[in-house]
């Protein structure tokens, strides 16, 4: 495909790192780590930041970390990459979804009180596309019902809300650097805290649950826990990543800005969703809502014959085949979240996309909806 959904933006800098790295013997909780934390927890506005060997990993460390387990209750929303839900599944809870904003995509505040039992222990936020999630309000509702909140901000890493960045709201937030993320180790993750405790929990429970001791391999293990560790080498290539990070911001809002213009210019029946007017908007993917549910298939293979990959993102998780068979889930039940799922058509965005490339992009887009097949189909 000629214009791919994603593309990492890895230059002579982070190569270089590599081979520094593999040349230095210490390929393993190493200098690199160390750095590419305290780099993390700087953009993050965070005391604290633990890498990991994924996002998914990090939103397991919280669910342990936080003691939430079999019998407890996580209020969460269905519009978001399954991970976010399979973590309160690991532990033995239970996910309670409920419905999304119309405007943002993300976890709709007024209809979380009603939803809290005396079992529920957790909110737990994702800012969908990137697009942050109601802190303030979410932060009251937690605080007024002694809740933790928790943020899985995996794609808006470089996205704020109210002048401060998108990591920065949970009492625990989780990044991810999968190659498709704003920055990408290639595989990995991190947990944002700022509570000192909280934090070697985690770094404790990511390294098999050892105790933590100067040289990091203490022999006893208090409790339960995993290898999900990042590698020096990952390390390495998120440092130079960071390291390059306002550019890399720049360019990719650049990018959605010439997409925000060409769509305008050429008249293309889609809506831009609102968040992207943000001062701080997210730089993680660039979607836009089709005029009618169900036409995401045909207008991706239409797309697809011009050399554009795209893409419906995301499929609500309480509609994914296990979620449905465990709990019963049926459509209709969370509207706004399945009229997104529906309507939501991710478009490529990646550093090397120019102004025309762009143009070029929103033109087939617009004639992809033009065919008449598919305006038969828009109510
Ligand atoms: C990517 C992503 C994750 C998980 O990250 P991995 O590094 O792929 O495990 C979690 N939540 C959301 C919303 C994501 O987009």
């Amino acid at each position: 495909m000629k214009y791919p959904l994603s593309r990492p933006d890895i230059t002579r800098k982070e190569i270089d790192a590599v081979r520094r790295v593999l040349e230095s013997g210490r390929l393993s909780l190493g200098p690199q780590l160390a750095e590419f934390e305290k780099q993390l927890a700087n953009v993050a506005a965070r005391k604290e930041a633990i890498a990991t060997s994924s996002g998914t990993a990090a939103l397991h460390l919280i669910m342990r970390a936080l003691d939430i387990r079999a019998g407890d209750e996580v209020i969460t929303s269905p519009l978001s990459f399954i991970a976010s839900t399979n973590c309160i599944e690991y532990v033995g809870a239970k996910p309670v979804f409920v419905d999304v904003l119309e405007e943002t995509a993300c976890i709709d505040p007024a209809a979380i009180e009603q939803m809290i039992t005396s079992r529920t222990k957790a909110i737990l936020a994702v800012d969908a596309y990137g697009f942050p999630a109601e802190y303030r309000e979410l932060r009251r509702i937690a605080r007024e019902h002694e809740l933790y909140l928790i943020e899985d901000s995996a794609e808006a890493l470089g996205a704020a809300y109210e002048g401060k960045p998108c990591g920065s709201f949970g009492d625990a937030s989780v990044y991810a650097f999968y190659a498709n993320k704003p920055i990408t180790t290639a595989e990995g993750g991190a947990v944002l805290v700022n509570d000192p405790g909280l934090a070697r929990r985690v770094r404790s429970l990511l390294n098999q649950g050892r105790e933590l001791t100067d040289d990091g391999w203490g022999e006893r293990h208090e409790e339960l826990g995993y290898n999900y560790r990042l590698s020096d080498v990952h390390s390495a290539i998120g440092r130079e990543q960071l390291n390059r990070f306002e550019t890399i911001r720049k360019r990719r809002r650049q990018i959605i800005r010439w997409y925000q213009e060409a769509i305008t210019r050429l008249e293309v029946p889609v809506t831009v969703p609102s968040p992207y007017e943000l001062d701080d908007p997210s730089i993680f993917s660039f979607v836009t809502r089709l005029p009618s549910p169900g036409l995401q298939e045909a207008v991706t293979r239409a797309l697809a014959r011009d050399g554009v990959q795209s893409r419906s993102y995301f499929y609500p998780i309480h509609l994914q085949p296990w979620y449905r068979k465990k709990y019963g889930y049926r459509d209709g039940m969370f509207p706004r979240a399945e009229s997104w799922g529906a309507s939501a058509l991710a478009l490529p965005l990646y550093s090397g996309l120019t102004k025309k490339d762009v143009g070029y992009i929103a033109g087939c887009l617009k004639l992809a909806l033009a065919d008449e097949s598919i305006q038969a189909r828009i109510r």
